[in-house]
């Protein structure tokens, strides 16, 4: 077998030595494209809306609301308008059903345009949700503070010439200024629970207790309505990490519906149980029920279910907001059942061990 000489000089090694350094540089040029492109990533999985990075034509990396917009031509050619203008470009598109997004394409360095998109309707909802919140707030302001309006000026024109009628108008007039400052008090609940500043004050409580309090509390108001209210715990329930006086508040906020909704001779029951790792508190009435309409609805901002009969009964629509924002927050959830002439069921239910 021949010998086979290779000739390995200066030369050669400088060769070597310059294509390590070629492929340690593309080495590192391809680090360095991961690298970005997993910071792009992060930003665009970040975005609450659906949001696509173009390099050049061509849709490179999108969040997943974004995904499905990759091959939408429209958005492709507001990609395209912007990256050969270099002008950020805003243009509205019609999407299914009646929906209306609005592109957004911001060229960047590199070729590469950032497309966002913004659901319009999402945002016109919003916008109606809240008219429609301001609105109803204003009508349950006004209409107390007409009341007022009227039996003040009743009591300054007549005087107390007819007492009956001065006794009379003073009560209206103290009975709507709580309804006033009840309604006030709910609403900066809201705003106070709604606020990212928000935060429980939890310490260990002894549920059992707070369920007494609560049920004894509201116990001559239920002997004055003539209904019959109890009080039944399965012994050895643990010990919750709560924030005392908001959850008590949502458990006298669910005794006050259940004794304002029930005719005299029904009975208000509130029991506590331990079940698959969680407590469930449940007040239960025998009243006249929640139309199964109405049902889905109850727990949104000053929605009050129709009453197809029984006497009007005072309420701002809140309560049942306010219960479900404090039970979610302690990483509960406010569950309802009922049956229209039957009785309802509110259960609270939270995690044994937060
Ligand atoms: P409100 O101040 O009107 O009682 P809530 O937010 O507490 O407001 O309740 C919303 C609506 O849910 C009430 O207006 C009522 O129609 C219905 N509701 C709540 N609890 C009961 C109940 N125990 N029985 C029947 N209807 C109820």
């Amino acid at each position: 077998m021949p010998d086979v000489i290779v000739y390995f000089g200066p030369l050669e090694l400088a060769a070597l030595l310059a294509g390590l350094g070629l492929l340690a540089a593309l080495a590192g040029a391809a680090w360095q494209e991961r690298a970005a492109r997993r910071r792009w990533q992060a930003l665009l999985d970040g975005l609450p809306y659906p949001a696509l990075l173009f390099a050049g034509s061509r849709p490179a990396q999108a969040n997943s609301a974004g995904a499905a917009w990759r091959t939408h031509l429209e958005v492709q050619a507001v990609a395209g308008e912007a990256r050969r203008t270099g002008r950020t470009i805003l243009r509205t598109i019609p999407a299914v059903e009646g929906q209306a997004f609005q592109v957004r394409a911001v060229r960047l360095a590199r070729a590469e345009t950032l497309v966002m998109l913004e659901d319009l309707t999402a945002a016109g909802r919003q916008q109606a949700f809240y008219r429609n919140f301001i609105q109803n707030v204003s009508h349950e302001l006004k209409t107390p503070l007409t009341v007022i309006q009227g039996h003040a000026a009743q009591l300054s024109e007549r005087g107390a010439a007819d007492p009956h009628a001065w006794s009379a108008s003073l009560r209206i007039i103290a009975d709507e200024a709580k309804r006033l400052t009840q309604l006030v008090d709910n609403l900066l609940t809201l705003a106070r629970l709604e606020s990212p500043a928000f935060t429980l004050e939890r310490a260990a409580v002894n549920l059992a207790g707070l369920l007494e309090e609560a049920v004894l509390q509201v116990s001559d108001l239920a002997e004055a309505r003539g209904l019959a209210l109890s009080l039944d715990m399965t012994p050895g329930l643990p010990r919750l990490n709560l924030d005392r006086p908001r959850l008590k508040q949502v458990v006298l906020n669910l005794l006050d519906n259940a004794l304002k909704y029930t005719p005299a001779g029904g009975a208000v029951t509130v029991s506590a149980r331990l079940e698959a790792g969680q407590v469930l508190v449940a007040v239960q009435d025998t009243g006249e029920g929640i139309p199964a309409d109405d049902l889905p609805f109850i727990f949104e901002k000053l929605y009050r279910a129709r009453r197809t009969r029984g006497r009007p009964v005072e309420g701002s629509g809140l309560g049942l907001t306010i219960a479900q924002q404090i039970a979610r927050a302690h990483g509960g959830e406010l569950t309802v059942q009922s049956e229209l002439g039957r009785g309802t069921t509110f259960t609270l239910s939270l995690p044994a061990a937060p």
